[in-house]
């Protein structure tokens, strides 16, 4: 039998309610190339950040511990960091859960490479749409927004599901215009299931401190709830 990929695991979530449908295993996989100015998972962006290494197989035994509870909708989640960073051990996760009948969702912000065949093996695609233009997009993340359309356009092309969401934040997209550009936007894409707005929380303040970073938001205000509920019916 030929040697499997280690990957790195930030952390496992079981029972699962909010990363797709259904009762889910959650795979956290560490590292991730874009650096989010509301991340809560701070912890989770660096490579070598610490991690537990795992191979597929391992994956697949913890996430089928919980079958009885996915009945038909749930399944694994792979998420992160950004779970498209380690596309070789992502792929091979995603092809022995497929093998085993699992249900499989990837919730990812779309920034990676080589995803062709790890999409084929993946139900649902969660997909963070930081911003809907690349000024936006690139104050908020830091990151490249081509790199962001083309994994769209390749899910578009591949007719995945998908399930779309945006962080809600006090001073940055906490506007009806805001909304609306992100419903014309999804309008102009096929096979969207739900659109979800998030509302920002500052709960990672504390993670920053341990890792003696400051917190980019320390001045925002969390996004009221109700408000946010209120822009999200907007996208009906
Ligand atoms: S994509 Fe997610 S994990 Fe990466 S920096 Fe942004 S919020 Fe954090």
């Amino acid at each position: 039998m030929k040697n499997q990929i280690a990957g790195k695991v930030s952390k496992i979530e079981t029972m699962g309610l909010v990363d797709g449908p259904g009762v889910r295993t959650v795979v956290f996989l560490q590292g991730c190339p874009l650096r989010c100015l509301y991340c809560h998972n701070p912890e989770m962006q660096e490579t070598f950040g610490k991690s537990d290494s795992y191979q597929a197989k391992d994956i697949v035994k913890i996430v089928k511990r919980y079958l009885p509870y996915y009945k038909k909708e749930g399944g694994v989640t792979f998420s992160g960091g950004e779970p498209l960073l380690q596309k070789e051990f992502l792929l091979e996760t995603l092809k022995e859960c497929k093998k085993e009948g699992i249900n499989t969702c990837l919730d990812t912000s779309g920034i990676g490479s080589g995803y062709e065949e790890i999409l084929d093996y993946v139900d649902l695609v969660i997909l963070d749409v930081k911003a809907c233009d690349k000024d936006l997009y690139n104050y908020i993340t830091g990151g490249d927004f081509s790199l962001f359309l083309k994994f769209l356009e390749t899910c578009q092309r591949k007719g995945k599901k998908m399930w779309l969401r945006q962080v809600i934040v006090p001073g940055i997209n906490d506007n009806e215009e805001s909304v609306k550009t992100l419903k014309k936007f999804a309008s102009t894409l096929k096979n969207i299931q739900r659109i979800e707005l998030l509302p920002y929380h500052s709960m990672a303040k504390e993670k920053y401190k341990q890792l003696g970073r400051n917190y980019p938001l320390a001045k925002t205000p969390e996004m009221d709830k109700k408000r946010c509920e209120e822009l999200e019916k907007l996208l009906k």
